[in-house]
């Protein structure tokens, strides 16, 4: 997963920033930079997994790479005990790294989750050997500098640097390198919570996989946090019939069955809701708005919600994915021969769930708007499993923003891009986020990187990040990590 979870804000934002942006000179001076040494150590970590094929392909190993990593904390004279390299299958380790606090802290750590998988990539499609580390124009290119080996190397070389100096957090920092986020059935951050809630239990989670800097010509238009996010579901939606030749129809059809069930779920819409992210992202966009789109926003804001502005704002599909649950037919594979009556008709729905429900809560509803006993509704895991009922866990409810992670992550962001306007967002997508939401932690969505808005790259060919880019993201990490361990 990789951000593009802000664009619209992002539009109005630009034209907020490029009147009262003005940063003053040397702004990021006042963050301590990293030695010549830190930054060959980071430079060294980010070319040896980038050079790593951890795709889950037969070429592809996320041991390699986690189990590089392991030796490098080590190495360092990290604790073996607090260094565990744990995993469903060998070839999909993940790392879990604890750094301890002094003494015997009083809150709970705080956890960096970091993929180390990345998606395939072919040298035939690319102009470089996507597994190869190449420095080009001013970017870093290879398959994961997006997404998200930046901020693997980033956190890695943050707590290598935080150790030699020797210093002691007030609370454990953990820093889990996982598998699977990008596809595959061994998912680690699902894994570990599952079965080593131990190593990864947190306060809250750091996940940089998402949120991160907007650029528009050189220019930071916005940096959005993810603060909550939706969760991905698909259904599995069936009508069975005895078929027959098909110059004798009946009524009873299953792709009549099926496709009025579809044409029922088009015309109907999730109710709407609002929650402490949302909230803050409309009351945010309001004040850029003009007009009546401004007006509907802060009407939305209002209790009662006006719901006549919600209506006017939903047309925007960026809007209504942000105000409920969406349920999309997708797929569709129906009949058997062209001249015999079908004897299955299916459908995929896929639903992206408001936070506060669970999936078997959604396949409720879907079967009561379909009011039709003959259709089956079943859901399907990532995995491409089939169940009857779907999980009734539901993500938690976003709590407001938390102050102890908005209030240094805001100073830092401001110091390396003086001005820029943050954001918490809710992500419409999906990332390992998540499974810790689903546990009942908050996490917070945010990588540091600041990219070229047309200029994203993950999952793409010739995938490059900006070189200044790595340098802030690790000046950023090492302050950030620093001030909530000071915490
Ligand atoms: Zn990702």
């Amino acid at each position: 997963m990789r951000r593009f979870l802000s664009l619209v804000f992002a539009v109005f934002a630009a034209v907020l920033t490029a009147s009262t942006l003005c940063p003053p000179a040397n702004a990021q001076d006042a963050l301590p930079h990293a030695s010549a040494a830190d930054r060959a150590e980071a430079l060294a970590i980010f070319k040896q997994i980038i050079e790593i094929n951890t795709t889950d392909t037969p070429q592809g190993n996320v041991t390699t790479a986690t189990a590089a990593m392991e030796k490098r904390f080590l190495d360092a004279g990290f604790p073996a005990e607090d260094v565990h390299l744990v995993g469903a299958n060998p070839r999909k380790m993940n790392l879990v790294v604890r750094y301890r606090a002094e003494g015997t802290p009083d809150q709970k750590p705080v956890l960096f989750l970091c993929h180390m998988d990345v998606v395939q990539a072919l040298r035939s499609d690319w102009s470089t050997d996507p597994f190869q580390f190449v420095v080009k124009d001013g970017y870093y290119y290879g398959r994961g500098t997006q997404d998200m080996k930046e901020s693997d190397a980033g956190l890695v070389a943050t707590f290598l640097r935080l150790h030699r100096e020797g210093y002691k957090p007030k609370r454990d920092l953990i820093l889990a390198l996982t598998a699977d986020e990008e596809g595959g059935h061994f998912n680690g951050a699902s894994w570990l919570v599952k079965n080593h809630r131990d190593l990864v239990d947190a306060a809250y989670v750091i996940n940089p996989d998402s949120g991160g800097v907007d650029l528009e010509n050189g220019h930071p238009v916005v940096a959005a946090v993810e603060a909550t996010e939706k969760v991905y579901s698909d259904f599995q939606i069936t009508a069975k019939n005895r078929g027959g030749h098909s110059s004798l129809p009946r009524p009873d059809n299953a792709i009549y069955e099926l496709t009025a069930a579809l044409t029922k779920l088009a015309a109907y819409s999730f109710p709407f809701e609002m929650n402490a992210v949302t909230r803050t992202y409309f009351k945010n966009l309001a004040a850029q708005e003009t007009g009546e789109t401004a007006a509907d926003m802060l009407a939305i804001l209002a209790n009662p919600p006006d719901m006549e502005a919600a209506a006017r704002l939903s047309e925007v599909p960026d809007y209504n994915a942000n105000f409920r649950t969406t349920c999309v037919a997708t797929r569709l594979a129906a009949g058997d021969a062209n001249n015999a009556l079908p004897q299955t008709a299916q459908a995929i729905v896929n639903c992206r769930i408001f936070p506060g429900h669970s999936p078997e809560e959604i396949r409720q509803q879907l079967i009561q708007l379909f009011a039709d006993p003959k259709l089956t509704v079943k859901y399907v895991s990532d995995a491409g499993d089939v169940f009857d009922t779907a999980p009734d866990r539901k993500a938690i409810v976003p709590p407001p923003p938390n102050p102890q992670v908005f209030e240094p992550l805001t100073r830092i962001t401001d110091a390396i891009w003086p001005g820029v306007p943050i954001t918490p967002v809710m992500e419409n997508g999906a990332s390992d986020s998540i499974y810790f939401a689903q546990a009942g932690i908050p996490c917070y969505g945010y990588s540091a990187i600041a990219l070229e808005r047309d200029d994203v790259r993950a999952h793409g060919k010739d995938e490059r990040l900006p070189i200044g880019s790595y340098w802030k993201s690790l000046d950023f990490f090492y302050s950030f990590a620093k001030a909530l361990g000071n915490e």
